[in-house]
C-alpha cells in the first residue's frame, strides 16, 4: 500500500490530469441516497448498451464505452453494496434495497473517448469515478462546532413547536431534575442520554429533521459509547459561564461538557478533515415530497434542517467551514428525489418549490461562487405516466404497485411553486402512497432525469 502522503500526491497527479473525481452523494436519512447510487451505478454499467441517458452527451454521441467495479482506495471505508441493492430490485416481488447507514465507497474506472480524438484517431480515456455516500445528518453538527457545550445546550433549548417538544416531555422532566453540580452518575447520565436519542428517534420517525447531534440518529459503531452519552443541560440560562466552569471535573456539568467536547473533536471533526475536504463534486438529495405528504410542521421542520446541512457548502471566505478545513467541492447539485410520485407536468413545479426551499442557501453559494444546479430525478422509477378520462376531460396520472401489491392508478396533486402557504395545508390537496419497484428483465433500472444530473456533476470530465 502506499504511503499516505505518496497517495495524496498521486491522486493530486491524477486529479490534475481531469482522470479521478470524487463524488459524494449525501442527504438526509430516505432521502433515496442508496436508491440513487445504486441506479448510478448500474447506469453506468448499462452505458453503451441499454441504459437510456440521451442528456448526457457522452453517452448520446456514442462515446461512453462502459464503466468498470475497481477496488477502492480507502481501506478503512466499507464497500457500497452495490450487489445486494440489484438483489433486492430484481427479488420477486422486487423491493427496496436496504439502506446504507455510514459512510460507504465504491470506485468505477469509466471508459471513453474524447471529444477530440490523438492523432492515431481511436484513443480511448479512462475516469476514476470515486463515489461516496454518507448521511446529511452528519452534516447537522457542523453548527455544533461554533459552540461549546452551555451556548449548545441554550441553543437546543427553544420549544420548536407543540408536535415536536412534545416527544420531549419524559426527557426534559427527568433532565430538569438534573443538578450541574452533583457528582455524576453515570447509569444516569447514560438514561438520560437514552432518553434524549429515544426523543430524537421519535421526532424523525415522525419526519423531523432538524436534529442533534446527528450521530445520535446513526450511532453504527458507537452505540452505547459514553462519547455518545451527553444531551444538552436544560436549566442553565440563569447561570453565569464562570460559575459553571468552576464547578469541579466529576460533577454532571463537567461530564456532559467534557463528552460534548470529545463528540466535536473525535466524532465531528475527523469527518470533515477525513472525508469532506476530499470530494470534489457533491450531490445532496432532498425528499421534498415526503415531506409535502407529511405536513406543514415536518415540511418546515425540512426546511430548517436543510439551511442547517447548507452551511456545510457555504464556502464563503469567512464561513466555519473555510476557517477549519479548506474544502474543494467545485460543484454541487441539489436535487428533488423520487420524482415519479407526481405526473410528469408537476416536475417543473418541484425544482421551483426546492430552490425556493433553498433560496437562503442558494443565495449563499452563488454569492460564493460555488456553481449549484437544482434538479429533479427519480433514481428508479417505479411508476408509469399514464392519462385518464373523467367526464369527458383528460388528466394526466401514475400507474404503480403499492408497498402491498395492489396495482394504483392515481393523481397525487398538485406540488406547489412556491413555498406552500396555510390555504395549501388547509387544503391538503397531495397524497401518495409509496410504491414498490417495478419488476424488470435485466437492463438499466429506469429512471428519470439520472442522466441530466449525471451531465452535471461528471460531463465536463468526459469531453
Ligand atoms: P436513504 O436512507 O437516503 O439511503 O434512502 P433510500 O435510498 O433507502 O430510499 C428510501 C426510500 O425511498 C426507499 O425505500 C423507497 O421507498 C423510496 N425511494 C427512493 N428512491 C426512489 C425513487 O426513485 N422512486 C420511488 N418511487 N421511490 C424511491
Amino acid at each position: 500500500m502506499r504511503q499516505p502522503l505518496a497517495r495524496e500526491l498521486h491522486d493530486l497527479l491524477e486529479r490534475g490530469r481531469d482522470r479521478q473525481l470524487r463524488l459524494a452523494v449525501t442527504g438526509l436519512s430516505r432521502s433515496g441516497k442508496t436508491a440513487f447510487l445504486t441506479s448510478l451505478v448500474n447506469q453506468l454499467r448499462h452505458a453503451g448498451l441499454e441504459a437510456r441517458l440521451d442528456l448526457l452527451p457522452v453517452a448520446r454521441e456514442g462515446r461512453l464505452l462502459g464503466a468498470r467495479r475497481v477496488n477502492q482506495q480507502d481501506l478503512g471505508v466499507p464497500r457500497f453494496p452495490y450487489d445486494q441493492a440489484m438483489a433486492a430490485l430484481d427479488a420477486t416481488p422486487p423491493h427496496w434495497p436496504e439502506p446504507t447507514r455510514g459512510i460507504s465507497e465504491l470506485r468505477l474506472t469509466i471508459r471513453y473517448r474524447p471529444t477530440r480524438r490523438g492523432l492515431l484517431g481511436g484513443e480511448t480515456r479512462e475516469l476514476a469515478l470515486d463515489l461516496f455516500d454518507y448521511p446529511g445528518e452528519w452534516l447537522l453538527d457542523l453548527p455544533l462546532l461554533e459552540h461549546d457545550y452551555p451556548s449548545w445546550s441554550l441553543a437546543q433549548q427553544p420549544a420548536r413547536g407543540h408536535q415536536r417538544a412534545a416527544l420531549f416531555t419524559d426527557w426534559l422532566a427527568a433532565a430538569a431534575e438534573l443538578d450541574p453540580a452533583a457528582a455524576a452518575d453515570e447509569g444516569q447520565l447514560a438514561e438520560l442520554a437514552e432518553a434524549y436519542a429515544e426523543g430524537l428517534r421519535a421526532a424523525r420517525e415522525a419526519g423531523f429533521a432538524d436534529l442533534q447531534p446527528g450521530r445520535f440518529l446513526l450511532p453504527g459503531e458507537l452505540a452505547g459509547a459514553p462519547v455518545l452519552q451527553f444531551f444538552p443541560l436544560p436549566g442553565i440560562e440563569g447561570t453565569e459561564r464562570a460559575a459553571l466552569d468552576r464547578l469541579p471535573p466529576e460533577s454532571n456539568y463537567a461530564t456532559l461538557a467534557k463528552r460534548f467536547r470529545h463528540y466535536q473533536q473525535h466524532i465531528v471533526r475527523p469527518f470533515y478533515r477525513d472525508h469532506f475536504r476530499r470530494f470534489d463534486r457533491q450531490i445532496v438529495l432532498v425528499d421534498l415530497l415526503g415531506a409535502l405528504n407529511a405536513g406543514p410542521e415536518r415540511f418546515e421542520d425540512l426546511s430548517r434542517a436543510l439551511a442547517n446541512l447548507m452551511q456545510s457548502f457555504d464556502y464563503g471566505k469567512r464561513s466555519l467551514l473555510s476557517r477549519l478545513f479548506a474544502p474543494r467541492i467545485d460543484r454541487l447539485a441539489i436535487a428533488a428525489t423520487k420524482a415519479d410520485h407526481v405526473t410528469p407536468e408537476q416536475h417543473g413545479r418541484l425544482v421551483a418549490l426546492l430552490e425556493a426551499l433553498l433560496a437562503e442557501p442558494l443565495k449563499d453559494l452563488r454569492f460564493a461562487d460555488v456553481p449549484v444546479r437544482a434538479l429533479s430525478l427519480a433514481a428508479i422509477r417505479a411508476t408509469e405516466s399514464r392519462e385518464v378520462s373523467h367526464q369527458g376531460r383528460r388528466s394526466p396520472a401514475l400507474r404503480g404497485t403499492d408497498l402491498s401489491g395492489e396495482e394504483q392508478l392515481l393523481f397525487p396533486g398538485e406540488v406547489p411553486d412556491r413555498l406552500p402557504d396555510a390555504a395549501f395545508w388547509a387544503r391538503q390537496g397531495f397524497d401518495f402512497p409509496a410504491f414498490r419497484p417495478a419488476p424488470r428483465e435485466g437492463g438499466a433500472l429506469p429512471h428519470i432525469r439520472m442522466d441530466a444530473a449525471l451531465d452535471w456533476l461528471i460531463g465536463d470530465k468526459l469531453q
